[in-house]
């Protein structure tokens, strides 16, 4: 067989036994090194992607691939029901690089979420509020997953209406208005979930005052503070955690893409406040924080957090934008974003520039129909 007829056979395969929830372009990729994809034919592709700021360390980082080998030799699965090594030292890594002080680990972003609500909800209910106190507050173009409770927290019709009845008591405001947070968030609030910079919605920062009034409201009404930190966190937008620049911290903060380089995993971490009202058995999981996925996350974490390596996040993005802002049309309407997580919103679908650019060797992604999102491996250098 020829590469080509492998590649038709596996398209095929793919469309004749895949649900078809992605409309995927006519290429299989085969292997990846550095910033770089290429496919079964050896077509190469610039990664602009990374697996959705997924692959922060792009492909075949030489300590990842060390660290797999030397865990795959180990323990893969144990259950939470016993201790290993490294769920234990990426907890505590987690905590001495953050705010928090206790971790819960989750296998996906959305997993992290719907456990940070449950959090919030054992909070309201072990202060004596069972019923009335169960609202969520999210925000407009907001995204935090696909399962029922966090569908029900991302606000778009496409994504929410063949699956209504969604999770109940959940309030949408806008995001960034100060006036219409204050007007939702009260005594009946469990929950404020935030993304301090939107992904999917479209790279929307949220204000330094604007998570400064949610903080203010979160204490005032005793409702906790969620800033969903899946897509922006873990140095992506040029600070270790995206909310670090606004000065304002959450109650709980919610991880996942990047955490473990590709591998599955989500995290949620937390004050002891909230800690201590989860009892055994409240939540649980049966493959979260498996050793092989937290020792590997490790390795990530420790050398993303790097000073030096957030330097080269900030010093890339700034010269990424910077070239952007060069491009002369019409058709560009605005450049945003922070380090590495960058939007270029468009008059036009941006769809048809994404097909364009598979046939030109680069992948790109949309956020949104007129936005183009750029969350490229942070690894990136000004050559690319
Ligand atoms: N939260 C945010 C901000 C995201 O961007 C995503 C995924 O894109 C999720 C949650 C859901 O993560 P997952 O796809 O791992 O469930």
């Amino acid at each position: 067989m020829t590469t080509t007829d492998l590649t038709d056979h596996i398209i095929e395969l793919e469309q004749d036994y895949l649900v078809q929830t992605y409309k995927r372009p006519p290429f299989v990729l085969s292997h990846g090194e550095g910033a770089y994809l290429y496919d079964m034919e050896g077509k190469k592709y610039l990664d602009m992607v990374a697996g959705i700021a997924v692959n922060a360390l792009g492909y075949a980082d030489p300590d990842v691939t060390q660290a797999l080998q030397q865990a795959a030799g180990g323990l893969i699965h144990v259950s939470n029901l016993y201790n290993t090594a490294p769920h234990a030292e990426l907890a505590a890594a987690l905590v001495e690089k953050s705010f928090a002080d206790r971790v819960f680990f989750s296998n996906s972003g959305a997993e992290a979420n719907e456990g940070a609500i449950k959090f919030a909800r054992k909070m309201a209910y072990s202060k004596g509020f069972a019923e009335q106190k169960t609202q969520i507050v999210c925000f407009s173009h907001a995204f935090h997953g696909r399962t029922i409770g966090t569908v029900s927290l991302t606000p778009k019709e496409k994504y929410q209406k063949p699956f209504k009845p969604l999770m109940q008591n959940v309030i949408v405001s806008e995001f960034n208005d100060i006036e219409a947070a204050k007007n939702v968030i009260g005594t009946q609030t469990a929950a404020v979930i935030i993304e301090p910079i939107q992904g999917e919605g479209g790279i929307h920062a949220a204000t330094a005052q604007f998570l400064q009034t949610l903080r203010d409201l979160c204490d005032q009404y005793d409702a906790v503070l969620i800033f969903d930190e899946v897509q922006c966190g873990m140095g992506r937008t040029g600070t270790l955690w995206a909310h670090e620049v606004s000065g304002v911290t959450p109650d709980i903060m919610t991880l996942a893409k990047p955490l473990a380089g590709g591998l599955p995993i989500g995290a949620i971490l937390v004050t002891q406040e909230i800690a201590d009202v989860m009892q055994p058995g409240d939540h649980g999981s049966t493959f979260a924080g498996g050793p092989l996925v937290t020792s590997i996350a490790k390795v990530v974490l420790d050398k993303v957090s790097q000073p030096d390596f957030i330097a080269h996040v900030n010093e890339i993005g700034d010269y990424f934008m910077e070239r952007l802002s060069e491009i002369n049309s019409p058709l560009i309407t605005e450049i945003r974003g922070r380090g590495l997580m960058i939007g270029l919103e468009m008059t036009v679908d941006v769809n048809p520039l994404v097909a364009k650019g598979y046939e030109q060797g680069v992948l790109m992604v949309n956020a949104g129909e007129n936005v183009m999102r750029f969350v490229p491996p942070l690894i990136i250098e000004k050559q690319h």
